[in-house]
Parts: structure tokens; C-alpha cells; sequence
């Protein structure tokens, strides 16, 4: 596949308007880091409709609140967000109030019947929003919750609303076709699709001119993007192309992405990881639950023992790999031994770090449909408090290791606790906090790991140009690209 790099004006504008003679959007943000990027886009839309975007709902004409619905609790707060709202709208009359994304999608009707809203639009009707708002103007409330089988959003130009100006997501694709039985996301977001990598890359590209130093691309299972070019069929790319393009576009443009998915997760994306020292070495791979009775109800589609192969397999062709979870304690009819399976399987595993919840009913999925939300609240409880309790003890050990070593590390921002001290990740996507020694953010710099907590490492920039050699932006990895096309062609001759 070519790419061309040359811009289009329609991609030039990535920074929010910021002007209070516009009428005001305010936008609220929950959930996913797809949420985030999906908020991007659809003040995209309002910018080019007029609107300029403020920093409060005290200053908003129109306040919009993009939604999750993946656990009850999410879904809660967001019924007490809209009652703030109803007081401001008591207040100030006249302002908007709109309900976007996966709970807009789940709830629908059930939304708009709240007093304090306006506009309900789901995940794929962002290009309508503005819409939506002028229509009001009707006297009757709007809604559009038509899932697409095609939206992208490909050409339209996020508005980046990060505070750094250093880090970017680009969604790849959208939507989910797993059906994992606990999972509310394909309902509310649809089947799987694809966007056009020439827009993908097109979009990092236009981050980087803008500064931008890192990207990470975005899918619920990015290991099974697949483009198919409409025009030439027998033209396709897959996630380790993609993820090579994107590499490409700069040495020092940093990559990363989210998520992999354990029965997707092929060798090729692993290959292209090792052979580009900007992508980074951080894989976050969801088990979910470390019994294979769980697995199977879940609908996970693989075992714990295909879970450890993937696992090796990252050991063996990226060594220096960070590699974090996602698990879920207390699913339906999930036993002691079920739960002693997950303690044992990160045990074995030792997750850099893990993002953990209890299992929460969701209407309509095929758990809710087909299973007994069975364990106990208190036995979720101590079940998830243990598994807390032991990825701790892992994020220790794992940051203890580091202690002695350098990593590069790109700044992001300045230290809560002092304006004298910078934070920025490794390529593992650790958070380090050091001495500012003059350096900004945006910068790259190399820093000595001194000590750590579960949570941080604590670092010292080291200035020593033999360093910038031996871990800089080097050159391709060509050994491991002639490794990895060797493998190829011996697997094209068994063929
Ligand atoms: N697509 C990703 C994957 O397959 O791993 C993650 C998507 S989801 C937004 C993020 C995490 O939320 C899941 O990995 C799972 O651990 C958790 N999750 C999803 N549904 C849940 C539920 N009903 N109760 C508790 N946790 C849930
Ligand atoms: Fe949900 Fe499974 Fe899709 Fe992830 S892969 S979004 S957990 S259905």
C-alpha cells in the first residue's frame, strides 16, 4: 500500500477554539480511552458547526456528557451528573443538555425522558449532532441511535482535548464482533469495522507536524483490524502492517495501542514491535479470569493454556515487555477454585499492572440472558480485594526490577507535588517522576530508575551521549525483519 503523506486542509486543525463570542459547548467525558477519542470527534463536528468549546458547565450553552455503560456503577454516576445538570438548567435557561455514547445507546428513550435532557445520540451519530442541537428548536427533543455497519469517521479530523499536547489516540477501528457473554460493548457499539489506514496514518502524521510525540491506536480487539480496499479486494492490511505504517511516519513519534486481544494476538504484531524501537514494548492482554470453565462461559474463545502461550511468546520475542490485564472477579457461578485458577494464573504470570472489577449484570447480554448472577456480593467483594491485593504485590516486584536501569522516557507533564519535577512513561508505560534539570514537556530524556512504589518509579535524568546510542532511536531492527520474513517464507512452503 502507497502512502501518500501530503496534507488536506480538512486535516489541519487539531486544537480546540477557544472563543466566548461562539455559542459554548461544554463536553464531560466517561469511560474508555475510545470515549475520549470519540469526544474528540464530535467537537470536530461542533467547531465546524460554529461552536467554541468551553472549560466549565457554568460557561455552556450546550453541556454534552459521553457516556459508558460497561458496570452499573458507570451508568449510576451518570444519572447523578444529570441532576446537576437539571439545577443548572433551573438556573440558566435555555442551555442544552445531550447525552452521548454507550449509555445514549443502551438506555435511549429511557434517557430522554429525563428532564434534564435534550439530545440523546449514540456511538454512530456523531456527523448528526449538530443537527440534533438545531432541531430543538422544534420544541421536541431529539434522538439518533442508528448503529452503522460503516462508520468510521475516517475523514473527519479529531479535536484533540489532551492537557500535554505531547500524547494522541487514534481510534482504528470501531465496534466489536467477540460477544463476550458479560459485555455489553457490541450492543452499544455495534459490529466491527474497520478504518482506512491511509486516514490512520494520514492522522499521525498531522499529530506529529503538530507536535505531537506519541499515538496510541485504539480498538476493542485492534489484533483483528483488517482493511479491505473496496476499490481492489485483493489489497488488504492487517494490525502489524498498520502498526509498521504508523511507525514509519516518524523514528521519534512513540506508538502504542489497546487492546490485544489473548486469541487474535499473533506473532506478526510481536515481529513488528521488536524490529521498530518506537513502537513500545507494553501489551495490555485482558484474561478476564484464569479458569478455563470461566473462559469458556465468558466466551473468551481460548484456554488459560493458549492464554500462557501468548504469553511465552512475548517473552521470548520482546523481553523487556511489559505486559498488563484486565480482570473480572465473581462472575456467574464462578466457584473458590475458579478464583484460586485467576490468583494462580498471575501468579505465573506477574502483570506489570491490571485493571480489576467485579462482575456487574448487564441487561441483555448473553450472561444476563442465560446465567445466574450467582456469587454474593460480599464473596465478589473478597474475591476482587485479593486479587487487588496480590497485583500490588506484582506491580512492586515488577518496578522493583527496574531499579538500576535506564529508560527513555517521554515527558508528559509536570509532578503534582512539585513544578520542579517532570512525569513521563517508559516504553512499558511506566509513570516516572524526576528532576526537571531544565528539560520541558514533549521532551525525550533518559532517566536512572533509583527506587519505586507499586505505582511509580522514582528517577534521575542521566545526560551521557554514549547512552543516546545504545538506547536511542536506532535504526530498524533488520536482523529480526530478516528473522521474520525468513519464518514467513518457510510457512508459505509448507503451504
Ligand atoms: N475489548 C477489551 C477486551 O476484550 O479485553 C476490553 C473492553 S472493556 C471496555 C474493558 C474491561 O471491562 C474488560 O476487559 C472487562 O474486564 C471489563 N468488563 C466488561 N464487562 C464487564 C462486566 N459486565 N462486569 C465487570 N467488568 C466488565
Ligand atoms: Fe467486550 Fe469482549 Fe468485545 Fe472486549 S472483546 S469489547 S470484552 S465483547
Amino acid at each position: 500500500m502507497q502512502i501518500i503523506y501530503q496534507m488536506e486542509n480538512k486535516y489541519s486543525s487539531v486544537k480546540p477554539i477557544i472563543d466566548n463570542s461562539l455559542p459554548q459547548v461544554f463536553i464531560e467525558t466517561y469511560g474508555c480511552q475510545m470515549n475520549v477519542s470519540d469526544s474528540e470527534v464530535v467537537l470536530s463536528v461542533l467547531q465546524k458547526a460554529g461552536y467554541a468549546l468551553c472549560h466549565s458547565i457554568e460557561q455552556a450553552d450546550v453541556i454534552l456528557v459521553n457516556t459508558c455503560s460497561i458496570r452499573d456503577n458507570a451508568e449510576q454516576r451518570i444519572w447523578g451528573r444529570l441532576d446537576v445538570f437539571l439545577q443548572e438548567k433551573k438556573k440558566r435557561k435555555g442551555i442544552i443538555v445531550g447525552i452521548l455514547g454507550c449509555m445514549a445507546e443502551r438506555l435511549k428513550n429511557e434517557l430522554l425522558q429525563h428532564p434534564a435532557v435534550d439530545v440523546v445520540a449514540g456511538p454512530d451519530s456523531y456527523r448528526d449532532i449538530a443537527r440534533l442541537i438545531s432541531a430543538l428548536s422544534s420544541g421536541e427533543k431529539q434522538i439518533n441511535t442508528i448503529l452503522s455497519h460503516e462508520e468510521t469517521y475516517a475523514d473527519i479530523t479529531p479535536v484533540r482535548m489532551d492537557k500535554n499536547g505531547v500524547s494522541a489516540f487514534i481510534s482504528i477501528m470501531r465496534g466489536c464482533n467477540n460477544m463476550c457473554s458479560y459485555c455489553v460493548v457490541p450492543y452499544v457499539r455495534g459490529a466491527e469495522r474497520s478504518r482506512d489506514p491511509h486516514s490512520i496514518v494520514r492522522e499521525a502524521q498531522e499529530l506529529f507536524n503538530n507536535g505531537y510525540k506519541e499515538v496510541t491506536l485504539l480498538g476493542q480487539n485492534v489484533d483483528s483490524y483488517k482493511w479491505t480496499n473496496p476499490e481492489n479486494p485483493t489489497e488488504s492490511v492487517n494490525f502489524a502492517q498498520l502498526l509498521e505504517l504508523v511507525a514509519l511516519v516518524d523514528p521519534t513519534l512513540r506508538v502504542r495501542f489497546s487492546t490485544s486481544h489473548p486469541k487474535d494476538m499473533g506473532n506478526g504484531v510481536l515481529y513488528t514491535m521488536a524490529m521498530y524501537p518506537n513502537i513500545c514494548n507494553h501489551i495490555h492482554l485482558p484474561v478476564q479470569s484464569g479458569s478455563d470453565p470461566m473462559l469458556l462461559k465468558m466466551n473468551r474463545k481460548y484456554t488459560r493454556e493458549k492464554y500462557m502461550e501468548r504469553v511465552a511468546k512475548i517473552r521470548e520475542i520482546l523481553p523487556d515487555c511489559a505486559i498488563t490485564t484486565d480482570i473480572i472477579a465473581g462472575f456467574c457461578s464462578e466457584t473458590e477454585q475458579d478464583h484460586q485458577d485467576t490468583l494462580s494464573l498471575m501468579k505465573e504470570v506477574c502483570y506489570d499492572s491490571a485493571f480489576m472489577f467485579q462482575y456487574s449484570l448487564r441487561p441483555n447480554t448473553k450472561a444476563a440472558r442465560h446465567f445466574v448472577d450467582d456469587v454474593p456480593l460480599a464473596e465478589k467483594t473478597r474475591r476482587l480485594n485479593e486479587i487487588i491485593e496480590l497485583q500490588n504485590s506484582h506491580s512492586l516486584a515488577c518496578n522493583q526490577k527496574t531499579v538500576g536501569n535506564i529508560y527513555q522516557v517521554l515527558i508528559e507533564g509536570t509532578s503534582k507535588r512539585s513544578q520542579e519535577q517532570l512525569i513521563g512513561r517508559t516504553p512499558q508505560n511506566k509513570t516516572c517522576v524526576f528532576d526537571a534539570k531544565g528539560h520541558k514537556i514533549g521532551d525525550y530524556v533518559y532517566v536512572k530508575v533509583l527506587s519505586c512504589t507499586s505505582a511509580t518509579l522514582i528517577a534521575e535524568i542521566v545526560e551521557d551521549e554514549a547512552i543516546d546510542k545504545k538506547l536511542g532511536f536506532n535504526e530498524i531492527r533488520k536482523d529480526i525483519k530478516e528473522m521474520f520474513n525468513n519464518l514467513i517464507n518457510i510457512k508459505n512452503d509448507k503451504n
